[in-house]
C-alpha cells in the first residue's frame, strides 16, 4: 500500500492505494479514496489476462461490489456495459488519442460480442473548442448522434451559448437527456423536454438514472434566460424514491459536479450504486460510501466501461476498466461522415491566416495561470486595445491551448484555439481601490494555479506571494503612474468577469461604459488586434514581477 511505483507522466495520487500487477500509466490519473483495490491496463492489448494472483482485484463493501479487474466470466453475466465519457470538447482525436467515431467502433464492436452497451456522456461537451466557436455546438450533437449516444446530461459548459441555444441542441439530439435539477421557470419541468429521471431495463437489471448539473455561478444569469439550476442534493432527494417506485434496483447518477459534491452525494443517498460522472479532467475511479464514482478524463481520450450486474442476493456488481481510445479502434464510418461534414466546412473558414507571430507564443496553462506570459500580454492588449481603456484584466482560465504556439502564421483557427470563450469586452469605471482589489484577487490563490490569475495590459505591478491575502499587490503603476486610489480608471475586463466568474465580485453594479449586450467578442478582437499590427513580437515586460 501506499507508495507510488507508478510514475508515468502527471500519475498523481491521492490517499492510500494498492496496485496490482505492473502495468504502463498513460496520461494524468488521480486515485481517490483509500479502501479499494485498482488494475489498470492501458496502451496497447488493453484486454490481456491477467495473471492468476492479481484475479482477485475486488473490493466489497456491504451491499456493494467493485471489481477493477478482468474477472471475464463474471463479467460476462452483466446485463449492461456502461460506456462513459465526459468533458469532450472535440468531436476528433488530441495527440492522437480520443475521436468520437471510434468511440462508435467501440461500442459497435461489444454490441457485435454480445454485450449490452449503453453509451452515456456526462456533460461538458458543446463548448468550447474552436469548431463550437463557429458552429455552437451543433457539430457535436450531429457526431455524437452519429456515434449511438445514449444518455445525456448537462455540464456547465452546455450553457456557453445561453439557453435558447442549448434548447435548440437538446431539440436536435436523438439521444436521451436526463436532467433532474434545471427548470424551465415558467413550468417547472426540466430544461428542453428532458426526463427528470428515466428507467431502462437491461435483461433482468432495472436501472434508475438522475441526472445533475452542479449550480455555479460560471454559469452567469444572462445564460439563463428563462432556466433555474436546482440544488443538485435536493433534487436528487426528490427523484430517487420515484426511481425505486418504478422498479429499479439498480441506481446511477448520471452528474456534472464537482468530486465534493459527487462524494456529498454518495454520503447522503447511499441507494446511489454507481456515479457516471464529469467536470474535473483527470480519471477518477473511487469507492465512496456504497458507490463507484467515475469520471473518464477529458476528450474521449479514455472511455470508462463498467458492466453492471445484480447478484441475486442484492449486492450490486461494477466490474471497472479503463479503456484508451487510440488507433487500434477503427472509424465508425457513420460518425467519421458526419465529424467530416463539419470539419471540413470549419476547415475553410478558419485556414485563412490573419498575421504573424515573430516569436513563440507561451500558453501552456501552467504558465498564464501562475504569472505573466507574452500570450497572456497580447491577448490583455488586444481587449484593451479594442476597448480603448486605460486597463485591461482578463483571467487566464479565458486563454486556452496549453501549448507553445510557434513563430510563424497564425490562423482564425489558431487566435480561436487561443481564445475559443464566446465572451465580449465590457468596460467599467473603477476608482484605484477597486483596481486593486480585482488584482489582488487575481492572485490570491498563488502559488497555486488558477484560472482567475490575472493577465494585463496598461499596468505593471509586483506582488508578494508569502503576504496575506488581499495585501499581495504592491507598487502598481498605470501607464507609469503609481495607481490612484481615489482616481476613476477605465478597465475592460471580459463579461465573465463582470458577472462574477473566477469570483471576481467587485466588478458587479460598478458604472458600465460598454455593457456585455453592447460589447466585441473577445475572439474578434484578438482577430483585428492582430491583423491591424501584422507581425507581433509580444514580450515578457515585467508587468508582473513575483517575489
Ligand atoms: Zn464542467
Amino acid at each position: 500500500m501506499g507508495s507510488v511505483p507508478l510514475t508515468g507522466s502527471g500519475f498523481r495520487v491521492q490517499g492510500s492505494f494498492r496496485v496490482l500487477g505492473s502495468f504502463r500509466v498513460l496520461g494524468s490519473f488521480r486515485v481517490l479514496g483509500s479502501a479499494f483495490v485498482i488494475a489498470l491496463l492501458l496502451g496497447s492489448g488493453s484486454s490481456r489476462t491477467l495473471p492468476e494472483s492479481n484475479r482477485l482485484a475486488s473490493v466489497v463493501s456491504g451491499f456493494s461490489r467493485t471489481v477493477f479487474a478482468q474477472e471475464f466470466a463474471a463479467r460476462a453475466a452483466a446485463p449492461v456495459t456502461f460506456l462513459q465519457i465526459n468533458d469532450v470538447y472535440t468531436t476528433v482525436p488530441v495527440d492522437g488519442q480520443g475521436g468520437l467515431s471510434r468511440v462508435a467502433s467501440l461500442k459497435r464492436n461489444l454490441a457485435k460480442a454480445g454485450r449490452t452497451p449503453f453509451l452515456v456522456i456526462a456533460g461538458d461537451f458543446l463548448a468550447p473548442s474552436v469548431a463550437s466557436s463557429v458552429f455552437k455546438g451543433e457539430q457535436m450533437v450531429a457526431a455524437l448522434n452519429a456515434a449511438g449516444l445514449d444518455l445525456a446530461t448537462l455540464g456547465n459548459h452546455e450553457f456557453d451559448f445561453g439557453d435558447d441555444v442549448l434548447i435548440q441542441r437538446m431539440r436536435e439530439a436523438s439521444f436521451q437527456w436526463v436532467v433532474s435539477n434545471v427548470v424551465d421557470t415558467a413550468t417547472g419541468q426540466p430544461i428542453g423536454g428532458a426526463a427528470p429521471f428515466v428507467v431502462k431495463t437491461f435483461g433482468a437489471l432495472k436501472v434508475g438514472f438522475i441526472g445533475l448539473c452542479l449550480n455555479t455561478q460560471e454559469i452567469t444569469g444572462d445564460k439563463l434566460k428563462h432556466t433555474r439550476i436546482l440544488d443538485p442534493l435536493t433534487a436528487a432527494g426528490r427523484y430517487l424514491p420515484l426511481l425505486k417506485q418504478a422498479g429499479a434496483t439498480v441506481v446511477v447518477a448520471v452528474t456534472h459536479l464537482t468530486i465534493a459534491d459527487d462524494r456529498a452525494l454518495v454520503e447522503r443517498y447511499p441507494e446511489i450504486d454507481l456515479v457516471i460522472g464529469g467536470h474535473e479532467h483527470y480519471v477518477i475511479a473511487a469507492n465512496e460510501n456504497r458507490s463507484l464514482i467515475s469520471k473518464a478524463g477529458s476528450d474521449a481520450k479514455f472511455v470508462a466501461r463498467i458492466d453492471v450486474n445484480r447478484r441475486p442476493s442484492g449486492i450490486v456488481e461494477r466490474f471497472y476498466e479503463l479503456l484508451p481510445i487510440t488507433n487500434a479502434l477503427n472509424d465508425d464510418p457513420t460518425t467519421a461522415a458526419a465529424i467530416a461534414s463539419f470539419e471540413s466546412r470549419l476547415g475553410t473558414a478558419l485556414d485563412q491566416v490573419v498575421g504573424l507571430t515573430r516569436t513563440p507564443l507561451d500558453g501552456l496553462s501552467l504558465h498564464l495561470r501562475t504569472s505573466e506570459t507574452n500570450l497572456g500580454n497580447l491577448v490583455a492588449d488586444a481587449i484593451r486595445a479594442d476597448a480603448n481603456a486605460d486597463i485591461a484584466i482578463t483571467n487566464s482560465g479565458s486563454i486556452r491551448g496549453n501549448r507553445v504556439f510557434p513563430a510563424g502564421p497564425l490562423t482564425r483557427r489558431t487566435l480561436i484555439e487561443i481564445h475559443p470563450f464566446a465572451n465580449v469586452i465590457c468596460v467599467v469605471a473603477l476608482p484605484g481601490r477597486v483596481v486593486l482589489d480585482a488584482l489582488n484577487h487575481g492572485v490570491s490563490l498563488l502559488p497555486a494555479s488558477d484560472g482567475r490569475f490575472p493577465q494585463i495590459s496598461g499596468l505593471t505591478m509586483s506582488v508578494e506571494r508569502g503576504a496575506p491575502v488581499g495585501s499581495r499587490v504592491r507598487d502598481v503603476k498605470v501607464n507609469g503612474q503609481p495607481l490612484d486610489v481615489e482616481k476613476t480608471y477605465t478597465v475592460a475586463i471580459p463579461d465573465f468577469l463582470l458577472k462574477r466568474g473566477d469570483d471576481y465580485a467587485m466588478f458587479a453594479g460598478q458604472p458600465l461604459r460598454v455593457s456585455p449586450e453592447a460589447g466585441n467578442m473577445i475572439s474578434t478582437a484578438l482577430e483585428k488586434y492582430v491583423a491591424s499590427i501584422h507581425e507581433v513580437t509580444p514580450a515578457i515586460e515585467g508587468r508582473i514581477t513575483l517575489r
